[in-house]
C-alpha cells in the first residue's frame, strides 16, 4: 500500500482558538494553506502562521518568560498545524520533487540511522550524498546520554559525516535550557548519566551531589537539602535510586524550584529489544513530587528552536525524518515541517492508519506525510 489516506486537513491560525478543536475561522483558511502546499507556495503562509506561544512554566523561570526575553526565532505554536491529508510512499519522481523542495532535512537517530551501534543500512551513504549535493543535514535525538561530542564520533565511527554544530540532543539543549532561557542561578540536582553532567558543566552549571545509595527511609525524610538547588533535571539514569526520587521530589515541593526532564520516551531501544527509558523516571518523579516537567526533547518544540536560533532554516522547506510518530512526527508537525516516517524503528503503518481514522484531532497530528521503508529509499530522489 503506497498511500494511508486521511480524512482532512486542519490547519489553525491560533493556538488557544484552536485548543476549541478547530474554529471555523482556522478551518476557512485551510484551503488557502494547502492549495498554496500544492503550488509549493507555502513560504509565505507559514511565516504568515509562525505565531509564538508561550508555553507552560517549569518553575520561577518558565519557558515561556524565558523565551519571550532571549529568542530572536519563531516557531508556530504547538497547535497551528499543517497535518497530512494522506502518508504517502516516497518513490520516484515524487521522492526527487521532496528532495527538490528543502533545504534541510532533521534526522532522528535511534531507528532511522542506526539501531544500537549498527547502522540502518545505506543510512551514511544517504547523509553524506545529502550534504554533497548542499542539503543542510541536522540530527535531532532525544537520548540524553551521549554529548554532542560523543554522538559525533558515533556518527563518524558508523561512516556519517558530522560535526558538533549539526547534532542537537536533549542533553546539550536541556543545558543550553537551563543557562539561557531559565537563567539559571544555582545548582541542579540531577537525576542523570556522565554527558548529562558534562554538558552542564560545559555551561558552567554546578551539580549537587546526588547522593548516597540506599539508606535509612527516616533520614531521607530529614536530611539536609542543599540551598543552592534551583532545579532538578531528570536524564537516563541507569543507577536510579529511591534515594534520588526522594531527594528530587523534596526539592521540588518548592514551587519556585525549575522541574527539567530531558525526554519522556518511555523505552529505549538497543540492538536486539528495549529497556525501561527516561520516561519512566519522569514519572515516578512527577507522581512523586505532584508537579509535572518541562521537557525539552521532541514531541516539545525547544530543540527545534535551538536548531532555528543557530541555523535560521525555513521551516517550509524543511523535513523531519523519524521512526516514532508521538515524538518525530508530532514535532514536525507542531514546528510546521514536512515529515517523513521511516519504517525502521518504533512505529508501524498500522499506527499511521489508526490514528488516521480516529476521529481525534490530536491523533491526526500523528500523521506524517510520508514515509518509507528505510531511509536509504531516499536515495534514488538524489540520483
Ligand atoms: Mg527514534
Amino acid at each position: 500500500m503506497d498511500t494511508v489516506e486521511s480524512g482532512g486537513l486542519a490547519v489553525c491560525t491560533n493556538y488557544r482558538e484552536s485548543s476549541r478543536s478547530g474554529t471555523g475561522a482556522a478551518r476557512a483558511i485551510a484551503a488557502r494553506v494547502f492549495g498554496a502546499w500544492s503550488l509549493g507556495k507555502l513560504g509565505h503562509v507559514g511565516r504568515a502562521l509562525r505565531l509564538f506561544h508561550p508555553g507552560a512554566g517549569p518553575g520561577r523561570a518558565g519557558p515561556g518568560r524565558g523565551l519571550r526575553r532571549s529568542c530572536r526565532f519563531r516557531v508556530p505554536p504547538p497547535q497551528s498545524l499543517t497535518m497530512a491529508t494522506s502518508c504517502t510512499r516516497l518513490t520516484g519522481d515524487l521522492c526527487s520533487q521532496v528532495l527538490d523542495s528543502v533545504d534541510a532535512l532533521l534526522f532522528d537517530c535511534d531507528g532511522v540511522l542506526w539501531k544500537g551501534d549498527s547502522m540502518i543500512p545505506g543510512a551514511a551513504a544517504l547523509v553524506n550524498r545529502l550534504q554533497e549535493r548542499g542539503k543542510l543535514v541536522f540530527f535531532l535525538t532525544n537520548n540524553s546520554t551521549k554529548s554532542r561530542e560523543m554522538y559525533v564520533e558515533k556518527l563518524r565511527r558508523l561512516g556519517f559525516q558530522a560535526h558538533c554544530e549539526q547534532v542537537f540532543g536533549s542533553a546539550p539543549c536541556a543545558a543550553l535550557y537551563l543557562r539561557q532561557e531559565a537563567k539559571l542561578s544555582g545548582s541542579v540536582y540531577l537525576i542523570g548519566g556522565a554527558a548529562l553532567r558534562g554538558e552542564l558543566q560545559a555551561q558552567n552549571i554546578a551539580c549537587s551531589d546526588s547522593g548516597p545509595g540506599p539508606g535509612l527511609v527516616q533520614a531521607m525524610a530529614t536530611e539536609p537539602l542543599d540551598p543552592t538547588v534551583a532545579a532538578v533535571l531528570i536524564g537516563f539514569d541507569e543507577h536510579f535510586t529511591y534515594t534520588k526520587l526522594c531527594r528530587a521530589s523534596r526539592y521540588l515541593q518548592d514551587p519556585a524550584c525549575i522541574f527539567l526532564a530531558t525526554n519522556t520516551d518511555t523505552l529505549l531501544p538497543l540492538e536486539g529489544g528495549g529497556i525501561p527509558g527516561t520516561g519512566c523516571l519522569v514519572k515516578a518523579v512527577e507522581a512523586a513530587s505532584k508537579r509535572t516537567a518541562y521537557v525539552i526533547g521532541k514531541p516539545n518544540d525547544y530543540m527545534f528552536k535551538c536548531l532555528m536560533k543557530e541555523n535560521g532554516i525555513d521551516p517550509s522547506r524543511t523535513v523531519m525524518v523519524g521512526d516514532r510518530l508521538d515524538t518525530d512526527i508530532l514535532m514536525g508537525t507542531s514546528c510546521g515541517l514536512r515529515t517523513i516516517l521511516a519504517l525502521t524503528g518504533v512505529s508501524t503503518l498500522e499506527e499511521v492508519r489508526a490514528h488516521q481514522e480516529s476521529n481525534s484531532p490530536e491523533r491526526h497530528k500523528l500523521v506524517p506525510t510520508y514515509y518509507v521503508n528505510s531511509v536509504a529509499d531516499l536515495f534514488p530522489g538524489l540520483e
